[in-house]
């Protein structure tokens, strides 16, 4: 965990087992590990409660994040640049509640 660089350089944080950071509700940066194809990737609109699909399998049901970011002090993590979010691969998208807009 510790070898992990933060999502944004200069973060203050640490990254948490998605098992011991159960936030539900906040949106926040996630690691994805797809155990089908050994397929990993991050995200900027991770959430403890919704998975995200590997984009490069697509194998059936949604993969949740294995760790989560932690932000340090309670401000709101500004949009960062990066990969779109892709919305057909989120299973929060998928159910219409709000996601990259947050
Ligand atoms: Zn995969
Ligand atoms: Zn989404």
């Amino acid at each position: 965990m510790r070898s992990l660089p933060p999502p944004i350089p200069g973060a203050q944080g640490q990254w948490c087992l998605r098992k011991k950071l159960e936030r539900r509700g906040v949106k926040t940066f996630g690691h994805f590990h797809c155990h089908s194809c050994d397929n990993r990737w991050t995200s900027a609109h991770a959430w403890a409660e919704h998975g995200q699909k590997c984009k490069v399998c697509r194998q059936k049901g949604w993969i949740k994040p294995w760790a989560l970011w932690a932000n340090a002090s309670r401000q709101k993590s500004r949009a960062v640049p990066g990969p779109p979010h892709i919305a057909n691969l989120c299973q929060r998208c998928t159910k219409g509640l709000p996601c990259s807009t947050v």
